[in-house]
């Protein structure tokens, strides 16, 4: 087998230095000849490379990762569009509003950033284009080309068809060059998508032909006075597209540092170029640093190279999420409980979703954005330092803190805006004794006798409402039983229902400021009536799961979000009889194919389960957990899951090809509910959303 390298990452370094090259024409005080080459030929492959391998991985992720594409260079256009407006504001360009516009959605604002608005609209362009099929869309997209070259190489042409020219010049009022729009890319776009690994033998030859014959055009075409810009030639798709063919039979692997790198050099290599200049006059080194081309562009090369190391240093990613363990949420799953829940609660009852211990494990601040999204606005939390976390992450709406918070850290509940839980009479007292305006909400104890103040004592709640320093918000209790069918435990809740409508009645006829009410949390919302409250307060229902397993119902429509995934370490033979793990707990007994999985009870999972027959799902086959539970990797006898190598990826809680294992199903065997389990997935476990 060959060796791989990251191929394609690593030519994008190449690339960007190529296109500073035609920015600073390296060779224009030895050769003009050369240099017309190496800029207006050899270097006009960068940009298309670039447009490739963009489409190349939106092909192979079957353009599913164009949003997140769109999302993060559009980023990248912004943070680069700040970046040159002080070379905008010193050049006195864009200075009017329509002009500004043209610049950010289709020409760029500095010379260079074409290439942002160019690859974003292409790139939809082209997906809407492989909508009709791989050929069809690419014919229109080389007919768009084509027309693109009447504008570009090929102007000339068009000047016996007046028609063809007037065409061509009305374009120009909206475009500069028709390499802007969406003519240029999606050809590469789409050509990248449905690229394949050539052959060496015939792609290198294939290449260094198709060079001479775009060297040829492009000598020719200047020699006819033809082009008014020099960006598209006919030889250039087959050119660019068998180079990458052959970068394609050599690449394996990635070089995300090569591709930070590139990405920074393309964007700050017009600043460099500026700086030297500025640089070389301040010292008197004209001479050498910009009348030599060549030592112009060496300069430009040196300095831009370093800023973009240290762009790229810093802008440095910590290790895949999926690598070893990790928690995958199904986004539209959680929209869709939130819907059906909402549905449930009633025209009049809102959401209040409880987002304590980190979402149950999912992640609080990617759950909480979905659930905005959805219309949530109001969320609860156990604790100050959840709160914060959320707000820190852009999270708005009203926050409740359910639990203890000590009435000194008054300021910070103020200063977050989030709404503390009152838990008695005497905290209530010293909170508002701390002298900052903090918003409240009454928990009312109605039976469980855990928080709240007694519902029997309607007295205490008016002296709390008549205290200082704090803003009613709410009133809430909590149902303790309200999954249970027993008659004596159905009844009980009935009392506490009863107990807290009743007070807050009372309450609001002697015009205390109630505010907001709430009562049922998962198992009440999906098991009672619905209570005339403001608000619902589900937590476990939002995640599709249920406490246990025979509480579970699939039939109400609820989808599990979570996924717990983790790698396979190594895979080895033991021989019947051979055993394996702490206390060589594990014995074969057959000769056993024994999978390491990089996934412990440090990573949340109850360390009983082998023991209690836990399994896991590896290539949608069942397959036991064995041995004894490590802090940091577990055994699974990995036999009957056919092939397995280092990496495979197994599933604890999810689904993998039709075969499924619940949150319930762990908690069950592990004599515990689902709460339990994924509340304690650790903090050391990876987070995707899909
Ligand atoms: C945890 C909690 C909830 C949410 O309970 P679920 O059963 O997960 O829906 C609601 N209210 C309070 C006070 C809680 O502590």
């Amino acid at each position: 087998m060959r060796a791989k390298t990251p191929a394609l990452d690593r030519f994008r370094v190449a690339a960007a230095v190529l296109v500073a090259a035609i920015h600073t024409s390296p060779l224009a005080s030895c050769t003009a000849e050369g240099d017309f080459w190496l800029t207006r030929v050899l270097a006009r492959l960068a940009v298309p490379f670039f447009f490739l391998v963009t489409g190349y991985f939106l092909g192979r992720s079957n353009w599913k990762s164009l949003p997140r594409f769109l999302k993060k260079t559009g980023l990248l256009y912004l943070l680069a569009i700040a970046l040159y407006v002080p070379l905008n504001v010193y050049a006195r360009q864009l200075t009017g509003w329509q002009e500004a516009l043209r610049g950010i959605f289709l020409e760029g604002t500095f010379y260079h950033l074409w290439y942002f608005p160019a690859v974003l609209l292409g790139a939809v362009l082209a997906f809407l284009l492989s909508r009709l099929g791989a050929r069809s869309g690419l014919a229109i997209a080389a007919l768009l080309y084509l027309a693109g070259l009447g504008g570009d190489s090929y102007y000339g042409l068009l000047f016996t068809h007046p028609a063809g020219k007037a065409f061509y010049d009305a374009l120009f009022c909206v475009f500069s060059y028709t390499r802007n729009g969406g003519v240029f890319a999606p050809l590469f776009l789409l050509l990248g998508a449905s690229a394949k690994p050539g052959n060496p033998r015939l792609c290198l030859p294939g290449f260094l032909l198709a060079l001479a014959c775009m060297s040829g055009e492009a000598v020719l075409l200047r020699q006819a006075g033809w082009p008014r810009h020099d960006s598209m030639l006919l030889f250039l798709p087959v050119c660019a597209v068998l180079l990458f063919s052959l970068l394609l039979s050599v690449n394996g692997g990635q070089d995300r540092a090569a591709r930070r790198f590139s990405a920074a050099f393309y964007v700050l290599h017009p600043w460099c170029i500026v700086l030297v200049r500025g640089a070389a006059e301040a010292l008197g080194l004209e001479q050498p640093l910009v009348q030599n081309s060549l030592g112009h562009f060496l300069a430009v090369v040196l300095l831009c190279s370093l800023l973009s190391l240290a762009a790229a240093l810093l802008r440095a990613e910590g290790p895949a999420e999926t690598g070893r363990a990790w928690r995958e949420l199904d986004r539209q799953a959680l929209a869709a409980n939130a819907a059906l829940l909402r549905r449930q609660a009633g025209p009049h009852c809102a959401l209040m979703a409880v987002l304590k211990a980190d979402a149950y494990g999912h992640g609080a601040v990617p759950c909480a954005r979905v659930l905005r999204r959805c219309g949530v606005r109001a969320f609860a939390v156990a604790t100050l330092s959840e709160g914060i976390a959320l707000r820190k992450a852009f999270v708005r709406g009203a926050i409740l803190i359910l639990g203890y918070t000590p009435p000194a850290e008054a300021e910070l509940l103020a200063r977050w805006r989030l709404t503390q839980a009152v838990v008695d009479e005497p905290y209530a007292r010293r909170l508002a004794a701390q002298g900052h305006r903090v918003r409240v909400q009454l928990a009312v104890d109605t039976g469980m006798h855990r928080l709240g103040v007694p519902a029997d004592d309607p007295a205490a709640f008016r002296r709390i409402y008549r205290l200082p320093n704090l803003r009613f918000a709410g009133l809430f209790s909590h149902l303790c039983a309200a999954n249970s069918a027993e008659p004596s435990d159905e009844a009980f809740t009935a009392g506490q229902i009863d107990a807290f409508l009743r007070l807050a009645g009372t309450l609001r006829a002697c015009g205390c400021p109630v505010g907001d009410t709430h009562l049922l949390a998962s198992a009440g919302l999906l098991r009672l009536e619905m209570q005339p409250c403001s608000h619902v307060r589900p937590g476990l229902a939002l995640f599709g799961v249920w406490e246990t397993q025979e509480e579970r119902d699939e039939s109400c429509g609820l989808r599990p979000v979570l996924s717990l995934r983790a790698r396979v370490a190594c895979v080895r033979r033991l021989a019947e009889g051979e055993r394996a793990g702490y206390g060589l707990a594990f014995t074969a007994k057959r000769p056993t194919l024994l999978a390491t999985v990089s996934i412990g009870y440090a990573d949340g999972l109850p360390r009983d389960l082998a023991e209690r027959g836990g399994e896991a799902l590896l290539h949608g086959v069942r397959v036991p957990i064995v041995g004894r539970l490590c802090m940091d990797q577990l055994l699974i006898d990995a036999t009957d899951a056919g092939e397995v190598h280092g990496g495979d990826a197994v599933t604890l809680i999810g689904e993998d090809k039709g075969e499924r294992i619940t949150a319930e199903e762990v908690a069950g065997r592990c004599g515990t509910i689902s709460n339990e389990v994924l509340s304690r997935l650790g903090g050391r476990l990876g987070l995707v959303l899909r």
